[in-house]
């Protein structure tokens, strides 16, 4: 499928100013329009735009305030901003960079290098937003990497804390894969590993469900408003999965197939709480699974830390 059409915010308060951008943009790109910077912030937020041209000078909120705003946002400061302005001093165009933009044209415009600015900075933003996704990305199995997990616990731990309700974790290692690997190889335990992902990803269903792995041979899965019990029914599907997908493992002394222990931890979150001691429990009841026998799910209730 063809990548969507980018879209470009343009901001000015003179009407015709907007026509005029448009106009040379407007073949290529999907263009929105905002003539304040209220309503800028606000279509900005709607629409996140891979682009925005704005203009300084207009009435209420200004363009250095509404580009100071859009940059202070964690949730749209990755937005490049070019300001588009008749101001041509030299202290505008520092502060304009001051505050975050990436570029600054100056009136009246030349429609090609209008143009080519555009092409450049979205090129730039489409890499630079795709480094960022691969950057949380885990590179043999191509799910959610360490650093995507730490960053959603984080998120959670304090949305969950927010609104009073249980968060679970589950960490979960594969038995006896030292053994798998001097037995079949290397390439083949890559081979399992990548079976797994695929498998555990499969399973966990809510959109707010996320796994992990977590290093080598051990996966997360961390599930945001999901009580102990719930969690432990996550954890024994994926428990049965694994088992049941029999992939030989002849050395394994729990059963001639692949398996994976699991431990499972649940608490309340609160606000000065913080999310390691849930990752350390979850991390003591695997070890619990691992001594009492392997191909196993143990959990515990933790309180409110
Ligand atoms: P236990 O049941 O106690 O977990 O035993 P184990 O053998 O799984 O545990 P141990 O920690 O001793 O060994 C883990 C092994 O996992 C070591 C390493 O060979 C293997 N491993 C870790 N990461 C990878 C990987 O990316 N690819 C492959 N093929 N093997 C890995
Ligand atoms: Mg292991
Ligand atoms: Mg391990």
């Amino acid at each position: 499928m063809a990548d969507p059409r980018p879209k470009i915010l343009v901001v000015d308060d003179i009407p015709s100013n907007v026509h005029v951008l448009s106009r040379i943009l407007k073949d290529d790109y999907d263009i929105y329009f905002a003539t304040d910077g209220e309503k800028a912030l606000d279509l900005v937020q709607a629409r996140m735009p891979d682009l925005v041209l704005l203009d300084i000078m207009m009435p209420g909120m200004d363009g250095f305030e509404v580009c100071r705003r859009i940059k202070a946002d964690p949730a749209i400061h990755d937005i490049p901003v070019i300001f588009i302005s008749a101001k041509s001093e030299v202290e505008d165009e520092t502060r304009g960079l001051e505050v975050g933009a990436i570029d600054f044209i100056t009136k009246p415009i030349s429609p090609p290098i209008v143009k080519a600015r555009v092409r450049n900075h979205l090129l730039l933003k489409r890499q630079t937003d795709l480094l960022r996704s691969l950057s949380f990305l885990d590179g043999l199995t191509g799910i959610a990497n360490r650093r995507r997990f730490d960053d959603a616990m984080a998120r959670e731990w304090r949305r969950c804390a927010r609104s009073n309700l249980p968060l679970s974790l589950i960490i979960l290692d594969v038995d006896h894969f030292k053994a798998y690997n001097d037995h079949y190889g290397h390439q083949a335990g890559d081979e399992c590993l990548r079976m797994l992902a695929e498998l555990l990803s499969g399973r966990a269903k809510r959109p707010s469900d996320l796994v992990a792995r977590y290093g080598g041979e051990e996966f997360v899965c961390l599930l945001p408003e999901t009580d102990g019990p719930g969690a432990v029914r996550v954890a024994e599907g994926f428990r049965t999965g694994v088992a049941e997908c029999r992939i030989p493992h002849a050395q394994s002394p729990v059963i001639p197939y692949v398996t994976i222990s699991l431990g499972v931890a649940t608490v309340i979150p609160s606000a000065d709480g913080s999310p390691e001691q849930l990752a350390e429990m979850a991390d003591q009841m695997l070890y619990r699974a691992k001594r009492t026998g392997r191909n196993r799910v143990q959990d515990a209730m933790v309180p409110a830390l």
